[in-house]
């Protein structure tokens, strides 16, 4: 609409309809009309519909390459990491549709991007973001260092170009113990999520993120305290301003955001967090080490995962979720209380944990492992 047609229509809305006449004597119908032919609207629909399809054939592309790589691999890294990057992108244009179509809005099956590409578009944005796809400022080409950080408990991984990651072992566990992680939260799921959790007698992490910590989320973490979990520090945001991973902050940035949200997990929840998992498991040595020393957080990454975010089917998610725990015998297992899909499988599967002989343990087994008790 032209910016005449807007102003009439913002000062329509802003007065109440039974003064309107008295006060402006003005007609409705051209406005109504006028707004009613806004078709760029509908246009910027097609095209968001177009953008969809877009990332979610990439989607696919980097879901399957994630369930066949092995955790902390380079491919891994790189698949994983940007699977949960277009899967946040991917809902947001959902939402933004739904919004203007009053639809949820589905692939046509069997199209092309059903079948699953990477476009130049896709892979240009994820190098903005992450580096995977060109040397990092500072890197040496081809890196593949490995940075001990606590032996045998983790590592920092130099991969793709440079990326630092953070590799979990899981040595201490006994064949059948699992820890349960859940990240990305608090959100709209996450009381049911600890309550089936505390029900099962299942005590998780649940690595949170301070911007959603205002008073619901604050109510959520204090039931996730009280289910007897473990509240613990994810970032404030998932990334930095612009969209990118820590390792675009300065260690002093990292420790600064991580020590608000720790005050805030401790004020409302009463007791201070004792872990720290990096988003996208992406870190510096430098930061890492910090923010064990200065803040007590234990890193915590993962050898088990889920990748929950690359299905809505939580039957799919359920059955490979099973396979890889019975495959691997043991782990830390990383699932997100966000989407439905976790919510449904990670009730199903502490039962099957429990009907299988496998022992959920409390995250102090990570305490005592990184301190070498
Ligand atoms: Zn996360």
């Amino acid at each position: 609409m032209n910016k005449k047609t807007f102003a009439l229509a913002s000062i329509v809305s802003l007065i109440p309809f039974l003064s309107l006449s008295a006060q402006l004597n003005l007609p409705m119908a051209p406005a109504a009309v006028e707004v009613a032919a806004a078709n760029p609207a509908a246009d910027d629909t097609e095209a968001l519909k177009a953008e969809y399809g877009e990332f979610y054939s990439a989607l696919k592309v980097f879901s399957n390459v994630a369930y066949v790589s092995p955790v902390g691999s380079p491919e891994y890294v790189e698949a994983a990491a940007s699977g949960q990057y277009l899967r946040a992108r991917i809902e947001g244009m959902a939402s933004r549709i739904l919004r203007a179509t009053g639809a949820e809005y589905r692939l046509p099956a069997g199209s092309e991007r059903d079948r699953g590409t990477v476009s130049y578009k896709v892979v240009s944005e994820l190098n903005d973001v992450f580096g995977f796809y060109s040397v990092l400022p500072g890197a040496r080409e081809g890196d593949t260092r490995g940075v001990p950080i606590k032996a045998g408990y983790c590592q920092i991984n130099f991969v793709k170009n440079n990326v630092p990651f953070l590799v979990q072992y899981d040595g201490f566990l006994n064949k059948g113990e699992v820890i349960l992680t859940f990240d990305d939260g608090p959100g709209a799921l996450t009381e049911e999520v600890s309550a089936a959790m505390k029900e099962g007698k299942a005590p998780s992490i649940f690595f949170v993120l301070g911007r959603s910590l205002g008073d619901a989320g604050k109510a959520r973490i204090k039931a996730e305290a009280a289910d007897g979990h473990s509240v613990a520090v994810h970032g404030y945001g998932h990334a930095t301003e612009s969209d990118k991973p820590f390792t675009n902050y300065s260690t002093e940035k990292t420790v600064s955001q991580l020590s608000g949200v720790a005050k805030t997990i401790t004020e409302a929840t009463g007791a201070k967090p004792g872990f720290f998992r990096p988003p996208y498991g992406i870190i510096s040595v430098d930061a890492l080490n910090a923010i064990y020393s200065e803040l007590n957080l234990v890193p915590v990454g993962w050898t088990i995962d889920t990748l929950d975010w690359s299905t809505k089917d939580p039957d799919t998610l359920f059955a490979n979720t099973v396979s890889m725990i019975q495959k691997r015998g043991k782990g830390i297992v990383l699932m997100h209380d966000i989407h439905p899909q976790s919510r449904t499988a990670a009730k199903r599967l502490v039962g099957w944990l429990a009907a299988n002989g496998y022992k959920v343990v409390s995250p102090e087994r990570l305490t005592k492992a990184y301190k070498g008790e």
